[in-house]
């Protein structure tokens, strides 16, 4: 008996959490050393009192264990010990009934666990929860503030960008007048002193017009709106046609070029020609502004290729004045210079090479400078371009000093609401000896157009009643006419590109306008719609071109009537089934008939003088069926070797019918 209730006992001490009995009264008949411990009174004074006396709430301690009588149990119910030094203790309650061998219910057994660690750790959890939670609703208001920030600076962006460009808007368009009459006024007669106060005027309107484009690249880089184009061009002609600007200066200046090109480069590659041309103009501007002996090198390196692509190193050296080491990072920034008196020496603005810095990174290239005070200096910087078999556009002979072609008759429609800008036009075109016609607004040119017959159009876009998206809109979808169309636009930055590609604007110049690019755009365009069936209303017969020349077939037959005759039925005979040949094996894509149709098609072209340009297109034509290749440029070529061919159909039947009466009479 006595080591039963040795073993009972052990059982009771072991357990580190306090534990009680009670009797159905709800006094405390035995208790463990963790009660002493947690109450802090001895067994002595503990047995024999109430149970709930120790709980901070007696109220719920006594509910609690009068549960266990009603239960059976109770598990896990939270209460407070309380030890008479006042300290407290977070307990779980669990308790259940013991019964005599009979089943009579003796009491209450009582485990209470100390939960002061649990406790502990769910304060700190709880109180972590709420930090996180604090935490994420701060991050979120800072993250509302952030996108409410980035919204206002966007919007600020956003208006800079417009105020820009509304800006240059009413900049350059007076400019264009100022500088336009200036230029017109400066080939009359007048004294010596006049014209010097001219240049004047001429030179100013000049450095604002750089100064304005350059604060709208810079708008442009800054807001990521530069665009790169990626076309194919011929690198050493887009190189030569830049330097050529810079000869008259450097001769005046007493100065040598010495032009590296690295024969290896391909003849056409792809990328930006305007922008890779902006960048050089730049660098060898500042090159020969700032060298006053010695030479400007330009040299274009291949630095390597592979299948795809190249990389090539610009570099631009000058025997100049030389840029102090201190100096050399600051000079890429916005508007600065080497030295304070720079500007009041060689004018300038500090903005060229932050713009060239900008222009080569954002193609991924990189610049760098060498330079020493007295001796000169260095700007390099390598970009990649794509290597391509096709060929280049015109655009690089924009500036090709030699092009030259005689065109004739031509009559221009100028779209354009300002009277200053339509009578500078008329004064620019005069000059090229075209014939002009104006309408100020899109809705007037259509009008114009429907009634008579004109070459090309300049398009002033914005203006009036129907601007001129609107009205080249209507030209090509309504009125289903491919005449040349150029844009006149004042500003290059927000033009839409993209938009004026859609509605078929085949170019644009950019106000104030440089007669050499535009004659040189008009003289383009006007080559390859020449090389079309005539754009002029067909209802204008009385002024159409003829597409035949009979000079050659005279010179052939040593001008004998009867075979000439006899030629002329030759080829009425055999064009129209070639012509339709030609129409059906492109349907169908049978490259081989196509080949041979416009093979037999060839030398008529010669024979009866029609444009060498149309011999070589169906060249080219021939060119691609034999490489069993179709592209783009094909129905459209197929369609203009048609329309011309019917065309010298008809003018020969005429020619035929002339030389038959000629000769019989
Ligand atoms: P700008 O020429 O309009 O002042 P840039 O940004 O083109 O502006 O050039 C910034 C400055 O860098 C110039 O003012 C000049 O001090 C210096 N610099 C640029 N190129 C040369 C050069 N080739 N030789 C000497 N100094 C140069």
């Amino acid at each position: 008996m006595k080591q039963e209730s040795n073993y009972a006992r052990s059982l009771i001490e072991a357990s580190l959490d306090p534990l009680v009995t009670i009797s159905t009264e709800g006094k405390i008949t035995d208790m463990n050393q963790a009660t002493i411990n947690i109450t802090g009174i001895n067994r002595e004074h503990l047995t024999g009192t109430d149970f709930f006396e120790y709980f901070t709430e007696p109220r719920k301690a006594r509910k609690v264990y009068k549960e266990v009588f009603a239960k059976g149990f109770v598990a896990d119910s939270p209460l407070t010990l309380r030890h008479k030094g006042g300290k407290l203790t977070d307990v779980l309650f669990n308790g259940s009934v013991y019964k005599d061998n009979e089943g009579n219910v003796l009491g209450v057994v009582v485990v209470a666990r100390d939960i002061t660690e649990q406790k502990i750790v769910s304060t700190a959890l709880t109180e972590a929860m709420v930090f996180a939670e604090m935490a994420t609703s701060i991050a979120e208001e800072a993250k509302t503030k952030a996108e409410k920030a980035t919204k206002i600076a966007e919007s600020a962006v956003r208006a800079k960008q417009q105020f820009l460009s509304n800006m240059s808007h009413e900049i350059r368009t007076p400019m264009n007048a100022i500088i336009g009459f200036t230029k017109v006024l400066l080939k009359t007669d007048m004294s010596v002193r006049q014209k010097e106060y001219l240049s004047a005027i001429k030179l100013s309107g000049d450095a604002l017009i750089v100064l304005i484009n350059d604060i709208l690249d810079l708008a442009k880089v800054d807001s990521g709106k530069m665009i790169f184009e990626q076309t194919p061009f011929r690198l050493s002609l887009s190189i030569s046609a830049m330097l050529h600007l810079f000869e008259a200066k450097i001769r005046e200046k007493n100065l040598e070029l010495i032009k590296e090109y690295d024969p290896e480069i391909p003849d056409v590659l792809v990328g930006d020609p305007v922008r890779l041309h902006q960048i050089i103009l730049n660098l060898v501007s500042n090159a020969v502004k700032f060298t006053s002996k010695g030479t400007i090198s330009v040299s274009v390196r291949l630095l390597s290729q592979d299948d795809k692509k190249v990389n090539i190193e610009f570099s631009i050296s000058d025997t100049g004045i030389g840029i102090e080491k201190s100096k050399l990072k600051k000079i890429f920034e916005n508007f600065q210079q080497a030295t304070s008196g720079t500007s009041r020496l060689f004018g300038g603005t500090g903005l060229g090479l932050a713009i060239v810095k900008h222009l080569v990174e954002a193609q991924n290239g990189e610049i760098s400078v060498e330079s020493k005070i007295g001796e000169g200096s260095t700007f390099s910087f390598a970009l990649d371009f794509l290597k391509t078999d096709a060929q280049a556009g015109a655009e690089t002979e924009l500036f090709d000093p030699e092009l030259k072609e005689d065109i004739k008759n031509i009559k221009v429609l100028v779209v354009e609401d300002i009277p200053l800008n339509q009578l500078l036009m008329k004064t620019l075109l005069d000059e090229f000896e075209f014939e002009c016609d104006i309408a100020a607004n899109g809705k007037i040119a259509i009008e114009k157009l429907e009634a008579g017959a004109y070459d090309i159009i300049l398009m002033d876009l914005q203006m009036p009643v129907m601007n001129g998206f609107e009205a080249t809109d209507y030209i090509r979808k309504k009125m289903k006419s491919k005449i040349p169309i150029i844009a006149l636009t004042a500003d290059v930055t927000t033009m839409d590109l993209d938009k004026c590609k859609a509605v078929g604007i085949n170019d644009y110049v950019s106000k104030p306008v440089d007669e050499r690019v535009l004659y040189a755009k008009m003289l383009k365009h006007l080559k390859k719609s020449k090389g079309q069936t005539h754009q002029k209303s067909q209802n204008n017969n009385s002024k159409r071109l003829k597409c035949t020349d009979l000079n050659n077939l005279n010179r052939r037959t040593k001008s004998n009537p009867q075979l000439m005759m006899d030629m002329i039925s030759l080829y009425l005979e055999q064009t129209p089934p070639l012509i339709m040949a030609m129409k059906k094996s492109m349907r169908e894509k049978d490259w081989d008939t196509l080949y041979a149709t416009v093979h037999k098609m060839i030398p008529s072209f010669s024979i009866m003088g029609i444009n060498p340009a149309f011999e070589q297109m169906a060249r080219k034509v021939q060119d691609y069926a034999s490489a069993n290749r179709e592209t783009d440029e094909m129905p459209e070529m197929i369609h203009q070797l048609e329309n011309v061919c019917f065309q010298a159909c008809e003018e020969l039947k005429e020619d035929f019918n002339t030389i038959k009466k000629q000769n019989h009479d």
